[in-house]
């Protein structure tokens, strides 16, 4: 398995084009300003995209859905949770003072506690809300990988002040589900660059409790 990150747009959002363990299987997740190149770059290694999968529905990780819906005919995979926030996405959008277009409505609602599988690779869908209602991870079973969305950063956590955020509920994802996986787990995130369980476990300023932080 192999995830490539593309960077770009406003926040700089990272789209990710998971290539599963059959090298020709293709996983969008959270397609957003850089859509466009992570398609161009599914086409050049010849890989099928089976489905479009959501960490959460803010503006920057859902306003390329249609186009990646369009080009691919892949089914897009949301928690019910967060189907308010991708259904008034113009209105959320507006949270940011951006404007973003409305988006083809999900096909799947992703089930917390369930294992998702494509081209030989399998992804437990674990729930971690917090920065959004319905906000969910991706942890890879057979390599120690995790696509959390905006949960946690390198060196950050998500932001809690958007409609329907609420830290003590981010926080106790963090403790209970990202902090629960082994320290050699890789982190990609929604922004910035990938990181691991363990370096966050002893250096992020919002855990560790040097830096008034709270227990990791
Ligand atoms: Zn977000
Ligand atoms: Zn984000």
């Amino acid at each position: 398995m192999e995830v490539l990150t593309f960077a770009g747009g406003a926040f700089l959002q990272n789209t990710l084009l998971v290539v599963c363990e059959d090298g020709r299987t293709g996983l969008l997740v959270d397609p957003g300003a850089m859509t466009a190149e992570a398609l161009a770059e599914a086409r050049a290694r010849n890989l099928r995209i089976e489905a479009i999968l959501l960490t959460h529905a803010h503006f920057d990780h859902i306003e390329g859905v249609g186009l990646a819906r369009e080009e691919t005919g892949a089914p897009v995979h949301l928690h019910p949770l967060d189907r308010v926030i991708y259904d008034n996405i113009a209105q959320y959008a507006l949270f940011f003072g951006v404007e973003c277009e409305p988006q083809p409505p999900p096909d799947v609602d992703l089930v917390p506690g369930t294992t998702l599988s494509f081209g030989g690779s399998e992804f437990a869908v674990v729930f971690t809300p917090g920065h959004a209602p319905g906000h969910v991870m991706f942890v890879a079973a057979s390599e120690p990988v995790a696509i959390v969305g905006d949960v946690i950063f390198a060196g950050s956590i998500g932001r809690t002040d958007l409609p329907m955020g609420d830290f003590d509920t981010l926080m106790d994802s963090i403790h209970t589900q990202v902090l629960a996986l082994p320290d050699e787990t890789r982190l990609f995130t929604g922004h910035g660059p990938d990181t691991t369980v363990g370096r966050e476990r002893g250096t992020n300023p919002f855990l560790v409790p040097v830096y008034g932080g709270e227990f990791a």
